[in-house]
């Protein structure tokens, strides 16, 4: 567009001195045109003037007037004036000639006085401009078309194939080259050196493609190595988590177990009768409590040793397990002495189970150091809960009394304690 407009600026410029150079050759053909006219006409008419011949004087002055561009002709001789057209204000160019014969010596006759018209200039400069505008013009055009033919023949041709290049390339055609539609060039021009940056470009890409692709391969590999190593560091911990909760609830166990029978430590059986007594309602049948304990046991132990007296413990665990239900809790109190709870039982068959229990113990067999066998006895204190007021530990002082009561009545036997009442 700017060149476009500058071009126009240049021939505007140009056709404008062309102009002023034009006018000029007007202005001066139009002198010269009068200085002929002096030159052709001045002789005939001065001679007509002396001669005195007014119909040849005329007929000049009426060809005078013909001549292109002359408006007005004023003739003085000798007290004659004679004009032909219309006097002008401002002439464009205007001549006076002197007249005279010098044939002689010289006469003076007069002058001759011509004006030229504007007008007839303009004309003719317009009619010149007109020419010189429209020359111009096709010389332009011309000028232009094959300089548009050129440039498009040189330029414009390969900047659009490289512009649908381009357009057109995608991510898989990457590998096609750019090539011109002209044979390559000694000495490459700027579409070459274009064409060829945009091939350096295209190559650049590629390989950036392939070091993206290369990259992402990496990261993906690390990503399954880390993913791994996390799905192996989620395994171990799982399994030690595992390891934990069995180690944690075998630690619970033993918390809770007496090591060398296996029953409910101390703890553990004064946990179950709180609970059983917190679970009982009020129209349930009331529990009771056994308190055993072996008889004369430190002279087993003193006689066998610790390891058989251990062995009677163990067996007394396994034939009271036997013989009671599976809701009663059994458990070691401490030495051994053992405690018992039979759930919603009355005192009238929790007696016979006591007393059934201490026969059953009575008659087994534990094998001492020497080969032999021995056996031993326990005694029992048995209380029922006296009501929902009494306690837990109430209740089994009670038991312990009785215990303590068949200690003194001679051992091996079962004694039932008395009902406590509230105000006790
Ligand atoms: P009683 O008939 O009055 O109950 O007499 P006893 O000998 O059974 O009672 P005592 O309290 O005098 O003795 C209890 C013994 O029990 C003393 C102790 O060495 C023994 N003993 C306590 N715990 C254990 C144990 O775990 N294993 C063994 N082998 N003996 C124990
Ligand atoms: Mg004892
Ligand atoms: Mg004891």
């Amino acid at each position: 567009m700017a060149t476009l407009m500058i071009s126009l600026l240049v021939s505007v410029l140009v056709s404008g001195v062309q102009l002023l150079l034009v006018y000029r050759q007007q202005v001066f053909n139009a002198e010269q045109q009068l200085d002929d006219i002096g030159s052709g006409i001045v002789p005939s008419l001065s001679a007509s003037l002396w001669l005195v011949d007014s119909d040849r004087v005329d007929l000049l002055l009426d060809g005078l007037i013909k001549y292109p561009g002359v408006v007005y002709v004023e003739l003085d001789s000798e007290g004659r004036r004679e004009t032909r057209g219309k006097p002008i204000a401002t002439p464009a160019l205007q001549r006076t000639y002197p007249l005279s014969y010098e044939q002689t010596g010289r006469f003076p006759l007069g002058r001759l006085y011509i004006a030229v018209d504007k007008g007839f200039i303009i004309t003719r400069l317009w009619n010149e401009s007109l020419r010189v505008a429209l020359s111009t013009l096709a010389g332009l055009g011309t000028a232009s078309l094959m300089l548009l033919l050129l440039f498009r023949g040189w330029v414009t041709r390969h900047l659009e194939h490289m512009a649908s290049y381009a357009r057109n390339i995608g991510i898989d055609q990457l590998e096609k080259q750019l090539t011109l539609e002209r044979p390559p060039r000694r000495w490459p021009d700027e579409i070459d050196q274009m064409a060829a940056a945009f091939n350096q470009l295209r190559e650049r890409i590629v390989e950036d493609m392939a070091k993206r692709d290369r990259q992402e391969h990496e990261l993906q590999a690390y990503r399954d190595h880390l993913e791994s190593l996390v799905r192996l560091r989620t395994m171990t911990l799982q399994e030690q988590a595992i390891q934990l909760e069995s180690q944690k609830l075998e630690l619970q166990r033993l918390a809770h177990t007496d090591s060398l029978t296996g029953l409910s430590n101390r703890r553990d059986f004064l946990e179950h009768l709180e609970n059983a007594i917190r679970c009982s309602r009020e129209e349930d049948p009331p529990l009771c409590v056994l308190m055993l304990d072996i008889d004369h046991f430190k002279a087993i132990n003193d006689d066998h040793g610790h390891a058989v007296g251990d062995r009677a413990l163990v067996a007394l665990a396994d034939t009271c397990r036997q013989q009671l239900r599976d809701g009663d809790n059994i458990g070691r109190l401490g030495g051994e002495e053992f405690g018992i709870v039979l759930p919603q039982t009355r005192i009238d068959s929790a007696e016979p189970v006591a007393d059934r229990l201490r026969e059953a113990l009575s008659g087994v067999r534990v094998p001492d150091a020497n080969g032999g066998t021995l056996g031993f006895t326990v005694s029992i204190g048995l209380a029922q809960r006296s009501g929902p007021w009494e306690s837990a530990s109430e209740l089994l002082l009670r038991a312990d009394r009785a215990l303590y009561q068949a200690k003194r009545e001679g051992r091996n036997r079962v004694i039932v304690a008395p009902l406590a009442h509230p105000h006790d």
